[in-house]
């Protein structure tokens, strides 16, 4: 009877699989289908042939019209990658792996097989690989390994119109590849109406533009500026969700990053809850850089019959990403920018107000398959009159300390005669020559040293590679990897509970700082912790932790620890020893010391920074900003809110400038 059901089971299970396969096959027919629907469909011949004629193509089509999906699979089936890969790049990290996500289920494939994607600290490709997306900083590191791309057929730089930084060096690059390199194809694709500017760049290279669908938006502006555009937001979302038909679309918003869609999730949940069953029910996606991979297939999920969707996103939903079924945006006007200074050198993130390019691009998400509305949050004379036309270029915002470095160790050393689309401006160039001068980087001959090309081995900035490279001297490169692991995994360690459960969460979070160590250590002291219990989920839980960061900071580190190997740095460790593992990170941040500045007023927290004196202070959220205010720190990142704050902030002692920096801190000075 044993043997009898053991066949019975094998029966069901081989039933079991056909029934799989066909409602898979269904799927992957139901996808081939999809395909066809998309505007690109109807050009794929002429497109093929544009391609073959023309070494350089500049792609135009809106937003959604199947580019960065379309595009390489029309490629891959016509032979183009029995030469080499056709590589895809994206401003964005979400938007590379969510396109190769789709992209392998469209061809039928497992992600990382014949699709892949490669982003900073993962790399989802194999041997098989032939459909590659990639960040566009990756494939400027690809260069440094492979200066002629050879293992590419197809390079498509995606979503040109981004203009950020690698993406503006990758056109001076790949254009010059290009010319020695007559079997490549080029094509530099873009959302918006730049083409001429791709074109000209690329000596004239043919537009190749294909028409979109769009239906008309409706734009509707307030009647006087918000004073609070977060509440705007929600309290507009919840308007349209209680007064329109739910099978009517669902809902964008855009909002600045992580925080603020957090917050807005937060105050979603919560309204509703406040407005009783009668309501349907609201689906609340977000999407930005930071939210982990499990749950960014949640925003293109179908919404269920009876509710409605309402997606919380950053920038990236602008161009990267197309959500279907939109029908609502809400636009307050805002998006996070870096902001630069090259006479002081520092840069800070800040929120600033929109382009009318963008405002536009933002409003088209709602027409995309059928009539949409589109909310303004500002005034119509805002939008005319304080707007500026057009983004202004990553590359004129930004430190380029990181860039110069990984175009020195190309080899490119002419900097003011690099091919730029639109140059950076001189200074910011010098200032950052400057600093790699500074942390020993290049030699006063503006050379690479050897610390500097070790350095650039590191895809991270300069200031956290200099610190890793300098931790060999102070013997603890295994708490200065761990550190700078988890100062790259952003501002998502710690989970932000609702208001009833914060005072538990800083009491969490205060154990971890205990005796003023600073945030460096702290961050330390949570890893150690974490692994001590053999990385233990639970643990996390118990102390307000983020268990996913937690995973990213492991992998990070173990990248490091591989690239360590490579620069031929031994593991050290040190970790009794706090002083060495602060040197080590002094050597990396010096320029970033700020001392208390006695203004004269109680328990005053000002700071000034030391090389150019300004003002700031130490951010909230740090361990040290409650009881305990050292004189002299160095800090991670400046960030621009209501005030000018430092983030991660360590405590140092002044002679240690002198001597870790005696070149840029002279001794009167200190
Ligand atoms: P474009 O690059 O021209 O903006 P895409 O190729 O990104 O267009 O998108 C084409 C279509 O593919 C979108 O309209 C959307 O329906 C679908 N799509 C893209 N990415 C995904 C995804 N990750 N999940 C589900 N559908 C997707
Ligand atoms: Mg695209």
């Amino acid at each position: 009877d044993f043997v009898k059901a053991m066949i019975m089971d094998g029966e069901n299970l081989e039933q079991d699989q056909t029934r799989i396969q066909e409602s898979k096959s269904d799927l992957e027919k139901q996808l081939q289908e999809d395909r066809k629907t998309l505007p690109i469909y109807q050009y794929r011949d002429a497109l093929l042939q544009a391609v073959s004629d023309h070494q350089v193509l500049v792609i135009v089509g809106e937003t959604g019209s199947g580019k960065t999906t379309q595009i390489p699979q029309y490629l891959h089936e016509a032979g183009y990658t029995k030469r080499g890969k056709i590589g895809c790049t994206q401003p964005r990290r979400v938007a590379a792996m969510s396109v190769a996500t789709r992209v392998s289920k469209e061809l039928g494939v497992k992600l990382g097989h014949e699709v892949g994607y490669s982003i900073r600290f993962e790399d989802c490709t194999s041997e098989k690989t032939v459909l590659k997306y990639m960040t566009d900083g990756m494939l400027l590191r690809e260069f440094l390994g492979e200066p002629d791309l050879a293992s590419y057929s197809v390079v498509m730089i995606d979503e040109a119109h981004e203009r950020t930084v690698s993406t503006d060096i990758l056109f001076g690059l790949v254009k010059d590849i290009a010319r020695f390199r007559p079997d490549l194809k080029l094509l530099i694709s873009s959302a918006t109406l730049d083409a001429e500017k791709f074109s000209d760049f690329f000596d004239s290279a043919p537009i190749f533009k294909i028409p979109g669908r769009r239906y008309p938006v409706e734009i509707h502006y307030t009647k006087a500026p918000e004073a609070d555009y977060l509440d705007a937001a929600i309290v507009t979302a919840l308007q349209i969700h209680a007064t329109q038909p739910p099978g009517d679309g669902d809902i964008l918003v855009f909002l600045t990053g992580q925080e603020d869609i957090e917050t807005a999730g937060e105050a979603l949940k919560h309204r509703m809850r406040g407005l009783g069953m009668k309501i349907p029910e609201l689906i609340i996606c977000p999407i930005y850089a930071n939210l982990p991979t499990e749950l960014q297939s949640k925003i293109f999920e179908p919404t269920p019959e009876g509710a409605r969707k309402v997606v919380l996103a950053t920038n990236i939903a602008e161009t990267s990403l197309t959500i279907d079924g939109i029908k609502y945006v809400i636009d307050p006007g805002f998006c996070k920018m870096k902001s630069y200074n090259p006479r002081t050198g520092m840069e800070s993130l800040l929120v600033r107000p929109i382009s009318k390019a963008s405002a536009n691009q933002r409003a088209g998400r709602s027409g995309r398959t059928g009539p949409g509305k589109c909310f303004r949050l500002y005034t119509a004379y805002n939008y005319y009159q304080d707007l500026e036309d057009n983004s202004v270029p990553e590359i004129q915002l930004t430190n380029l300390a990181n860039v110069v470095l990984t175009l020195m160790s190309l080899g490119i050393h002419d900097l003011v005669n690099f091919d730029f689309m639109d140059p950076p401006p001189s200074e910011t160039v010098i200032k950052a020559l400057e600093m790699l001068y500074a942390l020993g980087a290049l030699n006063s001959d503006g050379e690479l040293t050897k610390i500097g090309r070790k350095m650039a081995e590191f895809p991270i900035d300069p200031m956290l590679s200099k610190m890793i490279v300098a931790s060999d001297k102070y013997k603890c490169s295994d708490e200065i990897i761990t550190i700078a692991a988890m100062l790259s995994v952003g501002n998502s360690i710690f989970y932000r509970p609702p208001k009833d459960k914060l005072v538990y969460a800083d009491n969490a979070r205060k154990s971890f700082h205990e005796g003023n160590v600073g945030d460096h250590i702290a961050l330390l002291n949570i890893y150690t912790s974490w692994k001590d219990t053999g990385f233990d989920s639970e643990w996390c839980y118990d102390n307000y932790i983020q268990f996913r960061s937690m995973k990213r900071a492991r992998d990070i580190r173990d990248q490091l620890q591989g690239l360590l190997e490579r620069v031929e740095i031994q593991i050290s460790s040190n970790s009794q020893d706090f002083d060495a593992i602060k040197k080590a990170i002094t050597s990396g941040f010096f320029l970033h010391s700020a001392r208390l500045y006695n203004s004269g007023l109680p328990s005053s927290s000002l700071y000034r920074t030391v090389k150019h004196p300004h003002t700031v202070h130490i951010h909230p959220t740090s361990g040290l900003a409650k009881e305990f205010l050292p004189r002299w720190v160095i800090y991670n990142e400046l960030v621009l809110t209501s005030k000018e704050y430092m983030r991660q902030v360590t405590q140092v002692k002044p002679e240690w400038l002198n001597e870790i920096a005696p070149h840029y801190y002279q001794l009167k000075k200190v």
